[in-house]
């Protein structure tokens, strides 16, 4: 049992006097402190088989109770935190959650969504079996099915559609991923081009800005070991890998990192930070190129690594061909290109004082190569042009020398993980222009948000079409042109929704099918979370814990709640369904690799990635188990400590072997494909980029039709204040900010979290409140480009003047023909269609105690449910990285007579000409040579060669 304190003298002579019960007559001695002076703080794993703790439901009374400690890993954001799971082993019950201290990543720790994961199993509302529709789609009537009938029934239609050659019609739209590669190899091995995502909501404004650069297209900042911390997000709360990643901040911090935070609000990030730089929204590349002009001015770079490491040969012979080809002139040209970004510039596009940008610059200098960075969504996911915001951010840390550096910041790739498989289909043999059009040859990556336009267009249709834990009628913008192409079986054969709680879009599906949380599913996870590389294994605990009883069981779904599955066992059954005698080439890629001709069962699958993992094998042979046992009872594995520097590998004979030398350049490429750089007389493997170098100059955008875009620059935002009409009440409303204690639509079946944070208001500046006539409650009216919402203001100080913002998690609903679902958040709404695309939604009911088998839903004391502002936006695709620009130029009013809270209004004609105008703005493909896309910038599912050019 974990130490615990000593007991005070209070708590002594209470139980003396019998005041208290005696809670400490047969105390074991404290356990040993650990080794760097410390309690323990988790049971130590040689008693995770049998655990014991006091039952706290029992007290005063002293009840043991026996657990297993099973390790898992977080569903609830993509940080994929270690878990360890209580299984009360009486009843096999999940009794709870906890950090796993054996993660590398997390380290023991989480944000409160983690533990809260045992809300989300013991919802009263969860969907427990799978379901088929039976009246009209969105008609809210139901039934209950077997696995074996959805199975047969879908695997029949994907079936006949392969044999007809329509493979494009097969797609699986995902919105929380997680699974190193599952997906990709199923799809290929059915040969679709079917992987859809919700990659350009989310991240492809900075995936684009770093993938120009570098190739790679993330950054993992080693914020523990930095000197100086710069954010254009608010990393301490909310962000990709923001637990791991703020626990280390702070580590940083603590050992005298400065930190300076990007953001029109006050976040909790910015409120820790040294420097709060409330910049107008749009304005970062300014600021982000004007301390570039800072350090280049006063010689503050790292004049070797841009000597070898950046292409600057090739920017002075394009930019300035007159001059002769030195470093020295490189630097003069590079001062000269960038002469207008001054502070006072910056400062008038911003708002933030010149001062405090030649500060930051300073101090950014100053630490050289320890300089870590991270943009993550915020202002490259909400304006057009974002993607140049991370693009001027790597070029700080091009400047400064920091990339790949200890306390600098690495590719994503050098640390994640990735798996070797126990089977590799081929590349698939098509192209689906419904993910990848023309229009957007370059876009980081498939165009998800715009698949209703696309269908109404007649672009194509889906035959079998699957969601998996996505939500896009709530999460996306425009979400009425969603549910007008979801209820419409001429657009979308079969709609099959994969997901653990009811959502707004699964209302509008024709299958239903209840899948697992953390606890009770299969997955393989690595995420750069620092400098290290590690793998994570999320595992159905209740079967881990039959296993270990000796009471295996064969499905996922005999130990889960109800009938609840897993993806990976339902897509092996399902492929085998689809071939059952072999002949379409299916079949042969879920074949056993240990036991010949059979199907391969989810722990080979595993059992085989594990079994090459490097290093992995050898640990746990020191513990006398096996790989996979090793997974089983640690839930993860630190694959590598740290990771620095790996562009300057050097290439081996063998990989020299046949590669050709560029005398000029010192490419290195073999087959015609660049795979080095020679940098001192060295071979080494450098970027992934076509001169293998850091792309300070982008031969790729100027041969796409971009020339204006070929160095870090600045693009003004649909939002600009040029645009924006203030004696028209006009804002630009930034509708993205996360809520640290919520997910984006899986939270609203968790009761601590939702108790937690339950409605979203307008956030408006005191100055603004007051020039309006405002206060803090008053209902306004949000006018977007194709509708309104209504809302409530908070007036405050947390924010820049002029700027409005508002939480993108909250405002749930359901309509009362629905199954109840999430009813610790959801409003209950009425939604009218009122002919010619215009649509409308009323909050009936707000949230309201309920009874369950859980006692705390008669306690719900909040009926806020909030109000859902997404489904009044337009689509806003970016013309270059496809991503969708989040922040909307709103006009705000009073309310009117009438108005009520959460009413909402919406015209999808608008929406749709406001997509057409977006899509004006496009160069399309096919580029250089007729390619659909640059063949060296990635894409997810990448099919064979040949079809990266367009066919005459
Ligand atoms: S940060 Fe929180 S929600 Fe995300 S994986 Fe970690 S514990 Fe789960």
């Amino acid at each position: 049992m974990a130490a615990q304190p000593s007991p005070s003298i209070i708590e002594r002579i209470a139980e003396k006097l019998k005041l208290i019960p005696n809670l400490h007559q047969d105390e074991s001695p404290l356990m040993p402190l650990g080794p760097s002076g410390q309690l323990q703080n988790y049971p130590p794993p040689d008693q995770w088989d049998d655990w014991v703790e006091y039952e706290a439901k029992a007290w005063p009374r002293r009840e043991k109770k026996h657990y297993m400690v099973i390790p898992t890993t977080c569903f609830n954001c993509e940080a994929g935190c270690g878990l360890l799971a209580y299984v009360e082993k009486s009843e096999l019950k999940i009794r709870k959650l906890e950090g796993n201290p054996y993660h590398p990543g997390s380290r023991g720790r989480n944000c409160a969504k983690g533990p809260a994961t045992i809300n989300q199993v013991t919802d009263p509302d969860r969907i427990l079996y799978p379901l088929r529709r039976k009246g009209d789609r969105g008609s809210g009537e139901w039934e209950r099915v077997s696995w074996d009938e959805v199975l047969e029934d879908i695997a029949g239609r994907i079936r006949k559609a392969l044999q007809e050659g329509r493979n494009n019609e097969i797609a699986y739209h995902v919105g929380r991923p997680g699974h190193e590669g599952y997906m990709d190899r199923i799809l290929k091995a059915w040969g679709v081009d079917g992987h859809n995502s919700h990659t350009n909501v989310c991240s492809s404004g900075a995936r684009f800005g770093y993938a120009i650069w570098q190739g790679y297209d993330r950054p993992s900042p080693d914020h523990a070991n930095a000197e100086f911390i710069l954010l254009v997000s608010a990393h301490l709360e909310s962000g990709h890998y923001f637990n791991p990643h703020a626990q280390r901040i702070i580590e940083g911090m603590m050992k005298g990192a400065k930190l300076a935070v990007l953001d029109p609000r006050l976040s909790n990030t910015a409120s820790m930070a040294d420097y709060w730089l409330p910049t107008y929204p749009g304005s970062e590349a300014a600021v982000l190129l004007a301390m570039a002009k800072v350090i280049l001015d006063e010689g503050m770079y790292d004049e070797a690594f841009l000597r070898d490491w950046v292409n600057w040969q090739e920017f002075l012979k394009k930019e300035y061909p007159d001059r002769p080809v030195t470093f020295e002139n490189f630097i003069e040209g590079l001062k000269e290109t960038y002469k207008d970004y001054t502070p006072e510039f910056a400062e008038q596009e911003s708002g933030v004082p010149a001062s405090t940008i030649v500060e930051v610059a300073r101090q950014i200098g100053r630490a050289g190569k320890r300089f870590a960075t991270h943009n993550w969504r915020s202002a490259s996911s909400g304006n057009l042009g974002g993607w140049t915001v991370s693009r001027a951010l790597h070029f700080l840390n091009v400047l400064t020398g920091s990339v790949g550096t200890e306390g600098g910041t690495s590719p994503n790739a050098w640390n994640k993980f990735k798996p070797t498989f126990f089977d590799n289909p081929p590349a698939h043999k098509f192209w689906n222009e419904l993910h990848f059009p023309l229009e957007y040859p370059l876009a980081h990556f498939e165009m998800s948000f715009l698949l209703p336009h696309f269908l109404k267009e007649g672009r194509g249709r889906l035959d079998v079409y699957f969601t998996r834990v996505f939500n896009p009628v709530w999460t996306y913008p425009d979400g009425f042109s969603w549910i007008e192409v979801l209820r419409d079986p001429e657009k979308i054969g079969l709609h099959v929704a994969l997901t653990p709680t009811w959502n707004e879009t699964a209302y509008y599906a024709d299958y239903v099918l209840p899948m697992g949380l953390a606890p009770e599913r299969h997955d393989l996870i690595s995420y750069e979370t620092h400098s290290g590389t590690w793998i994570a294994f999320r595992q159905p605990v209740l079967r881990e814990a039959r296993r270990r009883m000796g009471k295996p069981v064969q499905f996922t779904y005999e130990a889960n709640p109800g009938e609840v599955w897993e993806e990976d066992e339902f897509w092996i059954e399902l492929s085998w369904k689809i071939d059952p005698d072999g002949s379409l080439g299916i079949r042969e890629h879920f074949i056993s690799p240990y036991r010949p001709g059979e199907k391969i069962t989810i722990e080979e699958y595993y059992q085989y990635i594990f079994e090459h993992t490097p290093g992995l094998p050898e640990a746990a042979e020191k513990e006398g188990l096996t790989p996979l046992q090793y997974m089983q009872k640690y839930g993860a594995f630190e694959v590598e400590k740290t990771g620095y520097n790996k562009h300057t590998r050097k290439l081996s004979e063998a990989e020299m072997k046949g590669a050709k030398v560029d005398q000029e350049t010192g490419l290195i490429t073999r087959d015609g494909k660049p795979v080095g750089v020679m940098v001192n007389g060295e071979p080494m493997v450098g970027f992934p980029t076509p001169s293998r170098r850091q792309e300070l100059y982008s031969q790729t955008m100027v041969d796409w039709g971009w020339p204006e875009y070929r160095l870090p620059t600045y693009i003004k935002s649909h939002i600009h204040p040029d645009n924006i009409n203030r004696e028209k009440g006009e804002f630009p409303l930034l509708p993205t900010f996360r809520l640290p204690v919520l997910i984006h639509s899986r939270s609203a079946n968790a009761k601590w979290l939702v108790e937690l944070a339950h409605r979203n208001p307008v956030w408006m500046h005191t100055s603004d409140a007051k020039r309006l006539g405002i206060k803090t409650g008053d209902l306004i009216r949000v006018y977007t480009d194709i509708g309104y919402f209504v809302d409530r203001v908070w007036v405050t100080e947390g924010v820049k003047p002029g700027v409005v913002v508002c939480s993108h998690h909250i405002g749930r609903w359901r309509r009362i023909q629905d199954k109840v679902g999430n009813r610790w958040a959801t409003n209950v709404v009425e939604i009218k269609e009122e002919g010619d695309g215009k649509w409308r939604m009323r909050v009936l009911d707000g949230v309201r105690p309920f009874k369950s088998d859980d006692h705390d839903s008669l306690r719900i004391f909040w009926s806020d449910g909030g109000v859902h502002q997404n489904i009044t936006f337009p689509v806003h695709p970016d013309p270059i990285s496809g991503m969708h620009c989040w922040h909307q130029k709103v006009r705000i009013e009073k309310a009117q007579p009438g108005d009520r809270y959460g009413d909402v209004e919406v015209d999808t004609k608008k929406s749709f000409e406001v997509y057409k105008e977006w899509l004006s703005m496009t160069r399309p493909a096919p580029g250089p040579n007729g390619l659909r896309r640059p063949l060296w910038l990635n894409r997810p599912l990448r099919p064979a060669e040949d079809l990266f050019y367009v066919k005459k």
